[in-house]
């Protein structure tokens, strides 16, 4: 069973350990670097990215989290997690932090200003089954992808969900859905790599 460590600085951490435990994994927060050490995969939660890197420099986590990245282990960020694993961001501050991992640029609160929130069924390659409930809320989507990264979903012609190597990302929530198949592929991401 992979041990899967979900990061406890801010945001829906909660809702990920439950989707991470019905996925067969054993989940646990995070919030020292030494916790990282014997995790075999991140997750990176939904909540507030600016707080989230400015807690992250607080807390020491900044460049142990940039090492995790790099060490190959596999990391899932969603929403605020997909703009911590984003290479380069649009409509934020300059200053503010990611840890990087998938070359794609990301456009925080890109659906926000027409629409805080909203649901949509959301085709997403690898996820068998049909399609998946996509909960939105302030989410980020993907301006740009280098070649490395696989585009897994789009939604009105933007992309919500990329792969790259270990590393996965979605604009949107499956951990606020009961449907555990996102968490379950990620799971099966971590069992393939260790
Ligand atoms: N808008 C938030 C941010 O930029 C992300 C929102 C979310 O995670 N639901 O960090």
């Amino acid at each position: 069973t992979p041990t899967i460590g979900v990061l406890a600085l801010q945001g829906d951490v909660r809702e990920h350990l439950v989707a991470l435990a019905a996925a067969d994994a054993l989940a646990r927060p995070v919030r020292r670097p030494e916790e990282l050490d014997d995790l075999d995969g991140l997750v990176i939660p939904g909540g507030e990215s600016t707080t989230m890197s400015k807690l992250a420099v607080v807390f020491g986590m900044l460049e142990p989290l940039r090492d995790f990245v790099r060490s190959g282990r596999p990391v899932y960020g969603t929403c605020a997690g997909m703009i911590m694993v984003a290479d380069k961001l649009l409509d934020a501050r300059a200053d503010q932090e990611t840890l990087g991992g998938v070359d794609m640029i990301v456009r925080r609160n890109a659906f926000g200003r027409q629409n805080e929130s909203f649901e949509a069924a959301v085709d997403m390659t690898g996820i068998p089954g049909g399609p998946v409930h996509g909960i939105f809320i302030r989410a980020p989507w993907v301006e740009s992808t280098g070649a490395a990264a696989e585009v897994l979903a789009r939604y009105d012609g933007h992309t919500v969900a990329v792969r790259q190597g270990n590393v996965l990302a979605t604009s949107f929530h499956p951990e606020l859905t009961g449907d555990h198949r996102v968490h379950a592929f990620f799971v099966d991401m971590v069992r393939t790599a260790a």
